[in-house]
């Protein structure tokens, strides 16, 4: 444990890559048999993984990235500040292009991100990213406020779409 917050702890990627092999064998990959293993740092030096869980309705399969970041929401929320995946041959591979999103709002710009072409930081992987400030710009500062707050958009659709009930 360490008592260093945030961007201070060094990732130690060795054993980051490791914890991404091991992760592998939780996979439920029978459709594409591409198992994926992840493994991320939190910046209170919690260790999150995760593994792809695919789906007979193809376009419903989770990511990897999606069980991790849901573990780092289960064990107490926080930053990601160092992130890694790997392939069943335990090659380094990158997150697809929703699971950048995903690691986005977890970690920010400044996540280190391991790649096939080294480590890299986060807005590097995902230039000129969407993200909370956005939102926030936009809405006053309530996407800010957390898991928990219903945004305007989903009230008004749970209205709209009771109006069309047929009667
Ligand atoms: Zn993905």
């Amino acid at each position: 444990m360490s008592g260093a917050p945030g961007r201070s702890l060094r990732p130690d990627w060795t054993a980051l890559r490791a914890a991404a092999r091991d992760a592998l064998r939780f996979a439920y990959a029978p459709y594409s048999g591409y198992a994926v293993g992840a493994a991320a740092l939190a910046d209170d030096g919690r260790l999150l993984t995760g593994a792809n869980v695919e789906n007979s309705a193809y376009g419903v399969t989770l990511c990897a990235e999606c069980s991790l970041v849901s573990a780092l929401a289960m064990s107490g929320g926080g930053r990601l500040v160092a992130f890694t995946c790997s392939d069943a041959d335990g090659r380094v591979i990158m997150a697809c292009g929703r699971c950048r999103q995903l690691l986005w709002e977890h970690g920010g710009a400044d996540l280190l991100v391991d790649t096939p072409r080294g480590v890299l930081t986060m807005d590097q992987v995902l230039p000129q990213a969407f993200g909370p400030e956005d939102l926030a710009r936009v809405n006053g500062g309530r996407a800010a406020a957390g898991p928990g707050t219903a945004a305007p958009a989903a009230r008004d659709l749970g209205s709209e779409a009771h109006g069309e009930e047929p009667s």
